[in-house]
């Protein structure tokens, strides 16, 4: 299982998850170059631990336990992992 971010990130990206999670999973960082561009942020699912940490902390309640994740943002689970895939490979 991995957390997942949904549709209230796009636009948003407030990026307090990615201070608070352990492992640096959430991506892309404000200092990264994709930043700018991207829509949200997404979760990396082969390294998140699931700790839950940066699901209180997202003003807009976009982050989600992947059984948590309502039926309307399932879309969201491929397209965090796929980024990992397009965009750090
Ligand atoms: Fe990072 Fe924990 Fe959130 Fe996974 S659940 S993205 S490890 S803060």
């Amino acid at each position: 299982m991995a957390y997942v971010i949904a549709e209230p990130c796009i636009g948003t990206k407030d990026s307090a998850c990615v201070d608070v999670c352990p492992v640096d999973c959430i991506h892309p960082r404000k200092d990264e170059p994709a930043f700018e561009a991207e829509k949200q942020l997404y979760i990396n699912p082969d390294e998140c631990i699931d700790c839950g940490a940066c699901v209180p902390v997202c003003p807009v309640t976009a982050i989600f336990a992947l059984e948590d994740l309502p039926d309307k943002w399932t879309s969201f689970t491929p397209v965090n992992a796929d980024w990992f895939k397009t965009k750090k490979a």
